[in-house]
Parts: structure tokens; C-alpha cells; sequence
């Protein structure tokens, strides 16, 4: 088991052009991703849990303006902030998940706080703040998440009456005991009503991590994905169906096109260490890195690595 140790992460799929993105752009979140994964890397090389990778890579890209989550995470309607986030351990399969939280600089430590520290699996709102403040999470003012670019965006997406960005960010990792785990963090979608809530918070929807089986980070049209319960289809796929991942993940992705609006989008990993990046974007943002074989990263759908021919 321990040469199969690994982590892959997401900033999120969205359907855009090389010169929309721009060069200065691309540059910017191959540096996010890159800070990110090694953020994780080193807890699993360190010896670390899966459960404490997928935490140290998301709270990098929480930390980081250019990723819709923490500090970049998207605004609502009214030009505020609310932030879903969820991790699970493959291990315990236990999970930790918040929701509707405006204040908490990295939503994905206080998922992880009501996962150790409480008897729930899910807060939200003020009550999921004070419990941030009573385990001395850091908080942060309205001040710090607003960005020119999110007013911006905010702006436009009012002009079009559309709800965009896609953005989410996520991790799934294997440790060098062949533990799993697997970890989402949101704003949510640009102009989304107050108090709506995506997939990423919820357990079966855009996360999920069980030891037997996969670990999933979903990003996307969070309604689409909460309806088709995209992560825990991965899962059933190679449970019930015994799917190689590669197959599980392309049919997980097109279940129920027909019924079910709405682009979806993850990145998963099986019990041979085995990753995929699977989305219908133009472009996903990722990066990988097993052990100690070469860092990948990319960006567009061509940007193929080694370890995606395995699957
Ligand atoms: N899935 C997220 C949501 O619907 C958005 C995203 O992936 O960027 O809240």
C-alpha cells in the first residue's frame, strides 16, 4: 500500500476559452494549484492522514482570491458572502459539514472542527458560527471577502439574470496506510438567493470518501448534483456495479442527462490509487501528485498525466 499514496485536487470546471482565461490568469492558478496540492503532499509524506491532506490543500485554495471558496468564494444576490463546505474520512466514515456561514475565514477547518468536536454532522448559519468562534476558528469581516473581480462578476451575472462560476474547490487523498478522504469548499454560485445551498456540503452530493470503495469532490451546478447525488453514484457504481473508477466516473457523469439539468463535474480516486478527473467544461482546474512521482497539473481537457491511462 505504501507506494500507492497519493492526492488530487480541483479549483473548480468551467467553460472557457484559453484567451478568455488569458496567459497572466493561467499562470496564477497552475501556482494556486501547484501551492495547494503540495500543501497536502506534504502532510502524506510526513506520515499524515488523508483526512488532514484534504484539509491542508483546501484551506490553501480557501485562502486564495483566485478559487470560489474563502476568500474568493462567490457572492449571493445581495452581494454577500456564504459559505458551504464538507469533509469526510474513509476511515471512520465520519463527516463534518457547514453551511450559510459569512464570517469563517476557512470553512473546510470548521467542517472538520464538527466532525471531531461534535455530536452532528452538519451546522449551519449562525449557530454554525458561534460553534467557529467557541473552538477559536478564525473569523473574518464582510470586508475581506469582497473583491473588485466578485462585484464584477456579481454585476454581469445580474445583467444576464444568470446564476455562474464554477469555481468550487476540492481534494480526495489516499495515505501511506491506505486511508481515504475527501473534502469540498464553496462560496456557491454568483448571484445565488441568500440562503440557498449547493451540493458541496452534503454528504452523497458533492462529497464523499469511504475506505472500501472511493473518495469524491463534486464541482458544478450544485442542484444538478444533489439531484443525481453525484459523489455517492461513484461510489454505488464500483460498489454494486464493480466498475473499473474510468467507467464509473463517465457513467456517474451522464446519469440522468436527460432528466437532470446542469453541468457536473468531480475528481475521484479508488483503493488502488487510482484518479480521475472527469468533466463536461472546457476546462477543469487540477493537479495530482502520488508519492513521489511528478507534480501534474492542469488545466485544459488535452492536459493529460499518466496515472489517467490507468484507470
Ligand atoms: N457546486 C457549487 C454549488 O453549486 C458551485 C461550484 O462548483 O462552483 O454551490
Amino acid at each position: 500500500m505504501g507506494n500507492k499514496w497519493v492526492i488530487a485536487i480541483h479549483g473548480g470546471a468551467e467553460n472557457q476559452s484559453c484567451e478568455e482565461l488569458g496567459e497572466t490568469k493561467q499562470a496564477a492558478y497552475e501556482q494556486g494549484l501547484e501551492n495547494a496540492l503540495m500543501a497536502g503532499w506534504h502532510v502524506l509524506k510526513e506520515g499524515g492522514s488523508a483526512l488532514d491532506a484534504v484539509e491542508a490543500a483546501v484551506r490553501s485554495m480557501e485562502n486564495n482570491p483566485l478559487f470560489n471558496a474563502g476568500k474568493g468564494g462567490s457572492p449571493t444576490s445581495e452581494n454577500t458572502n456564504e459559505f458551504d463546505a464538507a469533509i469526510m474520512d474513509g476511515k471512520t466514515m465520519k463527516a463534518g459539514s457547514v453551511a450559510g456561514v459569512k464570517h469563517v475565514k476557512n470553512p473546510i477547518t470548521l467542517a472538520k472542527t464538527i466532525m471531531q468536536e461534535s455530536k452532528h454532522v452538519m451546522l449551519c448559519g449562525p449557530g454554525a458560527e458561534e460553534f467557529a468562534r467557541q473552538h477559536k476558528l478564525e473569523l473574518k469581516s464582510d470586508a475581506y471577502f469582497l473583491t473588485e473581480e466578485k462585484e464584477k462578476a456579481l454585476k454581469e451575472a445580474q445583467k444576464e439574470e444568470a446564476t455562474t462560476g464554477h469555481d468550487t474547490v476540492g481534494a480526495i487523498a489516499m495515505d501511506m496506510h491506505g486511508n481515504l478522504a475527501a473534502a469540498t469548499s464553496t462560496g456557491g454560485l454568483v448571484n445565488q438567493l441568500p440562503g440557498r445551498v449547493g451540493d458541496s456540503p452534503i454528504v452523497g452530493s458533492g462529497v464523499y470518501a469511504n475506505n472500501e470503495v472511493c473518495a469524491v469532490s463534486c464541482t458544478g451546478d450544485g442542484e444538478g448534483i444533489m439531484l443525481a447525488n453525484t459523489a455517492h453514484e461513484v461510489y454505488a457504481l464500483l460498489k454494486y456495479k464493480g466498475l473499473p473508477l474510468k467507467e464509473a466516473c463517465q457513467e456517474a457523469l451522464h446519469l440522468y442527462t436527460d432528466r437532470i439539468e446542469g453541468d457536473r463535474n468531480f475528481i475521484a480516486l479508488d483503493t488502488q490509487g487510482n484518479v480521475e478527473f472527469s468533466f463536461v467544461t472546457s476546462l477543469m482546474f487540477r493537479a495530482c501528485k502520488r508519492a513521489d512521482e511528478p507534480t501534474y497539473i492542469g488545466i485544459w481537457r488535452d492536459d493529460a498525466g499518466d496515472w489517467e491511462k490507468e484507470g
